[in-house]
């Protein structure tokens, strides 16, 4: 395939802006920009064309998501965090309405925080096609869950302090 033939079909498939001036160069089938008749360079395309993939292929493109999946990731040293102070309290002489007040508060962080970040790297998708406010509800959960989580575990503790 020619060059000339080769960049139609690239710039028949994607949204390339010109250099010159920023002008959507998709749909073109000449070797100049339209609106400024700067010359259309097939290496410049594929460039931009294969540094969008990459990026796609590495990051979600949703904001949200994006979001939501830095927040579990974040959530997975809260996890780590609470079942080893999970560990603790079993092994330890902690008197029973304290040790409930913790083991009931510890192991949803220990259980929900891999299951979101699994769902998060492995099920993009599936989010990215959710509603905004579902991906909204999901972003916050994986943001809230261990400051929410802290303080449920903190205030019986304050309350039985004073
Ligand atoms: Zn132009």
């Amino acid at each position: 395939m020619s060059e000339a033939a080769t960049l139609r079909e690239l710039l028949a498939a994607h949204d390339v802006a010109c250099d010159g001036c920023r002008y959507n160069l998709r749909g073109q089938t000449g070797g100049v920009c339209p609106e400024c008749g700067r010359e259309i360079r097939i290496e410049r395309v594929r460039g931009v064309i294969e540094a969008r993939q990459w990026r796609e292929r590495r990051m979600p493109g949703d904001r949200l998501v994006m979001a939501g999946l830095v927040g579990s990731l974040l959530g997975l040293g809260y996890a780590a965090g609470a079942m080893g102070t999970l560990v603790r309290v079993m092994m330890s002489e902690l008197a029973s309405p304290m040790r409930l007040v913790l083991e009931v508060t510890l192991w949803p962080l220990v259980v929900a925080y891999p299951v979101l970040a699994w769902v998060y790297l492995t099920r993009t998708s599936w989010i990215t096609a959710r509603s905004g406010r579902a991906r909204l509800w999901l972003a916050l959960t994986a943001w809230l869950l261990a400051p929410a989580d802290l303080v449920l575990v903190l205030l019986p503790l304050v309350l039985a302090a004073r």
